[in-house]
């Protein structure tokens, strides 16, 4: 009787697995992935974190009792209109 070896390792945490599993049972890491190998930038997730930034400083304004709008941003608005009148 011959038993063939059909166990690979993970590649980052070393465990034995099996050659048909197609991702790790300790780490996750997933073998599939390897293959495709596709990088992909999530600009949503981006414009998200921007988002929740951005309400986090305009409430910090508010709540500090600052206008939202931060006062030199308002001065360029008075200089640009007080030259009209
Ligand atoms: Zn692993």
């Amino acid at each position: 009787m011959k038993k063939k070896s059909k166990h690979k390792y993970c590649p980052v945490c070393g465990v034995q697995l099996l050659i048909k599993d197609t991702y790790c049972v300790k780490c996750g890491y997933s073998f599939e992935e390897r293959k495709k190998k596709k990088k992909k930038i999530k600009w949503k997730n981006i414009i998200f974190i921007g988002l929740i930034l951005l309400v986090f400083y305009f409430s910090l304004r508010y709540f500090n009792g600052q206008s939202i709008v931060p006062e030199s941003f308002l001065d360029a608005l008075d200089f640009s209109w007080g030259n009209k009148g």
